[in-house]
């Protein structure tokens, strides 16, 4: 009989870990609490304008992405955006999607079930079986589960079947916040090649992109500023004019938006691609947290947790 499988998380891992199983013959229902797919690959219009607000371009080091970018660059979807920031060249290509990173995530959800707005609130086992409680009230059941959310919010879900050697080396996972706003300036950010300056480190501004100079917007001096962790965390709850202000800087904007990222990205991960939970049914846990805080990572542990539920499932 055909296994149920449902994925909670739309973003790269879930998608990526949806495109596996679909190839694989598992067809799964993927979950989303956001209203459309893509989680942190985030692309929204905003006063004219398009605006990426969360990832911002990515790399390739391995084979199994390399595949992905490939097809992706096949169709037109993404291109090389540069081969460094800061006027230093590196070798290694920087890949941005002209429609937006969140296109890569429409690309990917073709021909799988998405269902946006549902959030998962609640899971437990019943009769041989994940069962699924949705914010709205609804019992889902499922064979084989994935769940690709913050691992902070996995173990408020899961702590009921966690072994305690499994809560504490989940716990250990950390993420660092980030302050993301989309301006538009009234002048020219004047940004070196390719159109971003990346400060690594640098705080309160770390990174600051010019959304026309991508490819995505024809407005003019449409800007995404990340603000540095630290800054980020010490001014999480500061009203947003007072953020816009401190991250604008020299600048000034006609119109900006604030977009507060909890869980921006991964600092202290978990070392494997995913993470078998030991229980009576499958479940495996994957997203960026899990081998590599970046795009790649996610895509990467999306495929492994395929995978494994794979060979979980077809155990008697
Ligand atoms: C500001 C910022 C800048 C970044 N810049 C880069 C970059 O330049 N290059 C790079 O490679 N990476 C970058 N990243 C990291 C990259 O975006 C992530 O590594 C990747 O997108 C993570 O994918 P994921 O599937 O693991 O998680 P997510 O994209 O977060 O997906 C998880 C999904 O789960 C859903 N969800 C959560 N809880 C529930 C629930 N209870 N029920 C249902 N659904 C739920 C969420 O809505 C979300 O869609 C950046 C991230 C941020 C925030």
């Amino acid at each position: 009989m055909q296994k149920q499988v449902v994925i909670i998380g739309a973003g790269l891992s879930g998608l990526s870990a949806a495109q596996a199983l679909n190839r694989a013959g598992i067809p799964p229902l993927v979950l989303d609490k956001g209203s459309r797919p893509g989680g942190r690959m985030a692309t929204r219009p905003f006063e004219g304008a398009i605006f990426d607000y969360g990832a911002q371009f990515f790399t390739v080091r391995s084979e199994k992405f390399a595949s992905m970018q490939r097809g992706w660059e096949a169709r037109g979807l993404v291109k090389v955006w540069s081969k460094g920031f800061n006027g230093q060249q590196d070798g290694h290509p920087r890949y941005i999607a002209p429609g937006g990173m969140n296109s890569l995530a429409s690309d990917l959800a073709l021909g799988i079930t998405v269902r946006n707005g549902v959030k998962v609130s609640g899971i437990s086992l019943n009769g041989g079986q994940w069962r699924l409680e949705t914010d709205s009230g609804e019992v889902l059941v499922a064979d084989g589960v994935i769940a690709t959310m913050p691992v902070e919010q996995t173990l408020a879900l899961l702590d009921f079947v966690l072994a305690a050697e499994e809560r504490e080396t989940l716990g250990r996972i950390e993420y660092e916040r980030c302050l993301a706003l989309m301006a538009i300036l009234d002048q020219p950010a004047e940004l070196p090649e390719p159109g971003a300056r990346q400060l690594p480190g640098g705080e309160p501004v770390s990174w600051m992109a010019d959304n026309q100079r991508k490819g995505l917007t024809a407005v003019a001096n449409a800007v995404t500023i990340h603000a540095g962790p630290e800054f980020s965390l010490s001014n999480w709850e500061m009203a947003a004019e007072d953020v816009a202000a401190i991250m604008l800087g020299q600048y000034q904007a006609s119109a900006w938006k604030l977009h507060r990222w909890k869980f921006a990205k991964p600092s202290v991960m978990h070392p494997e691609a995913c993470f078998v939970v030991t229980a009576p049914c499958p479940l495996v846990l994957a997203g960026d947290a899990f081998g590599e805080a970046r795009m790649e990572g996610a895509a990467l542990s999306g495929l492994a947790a395929a995978e494994r539920l794979q060979v979980l499932l077809s155990r008697p």
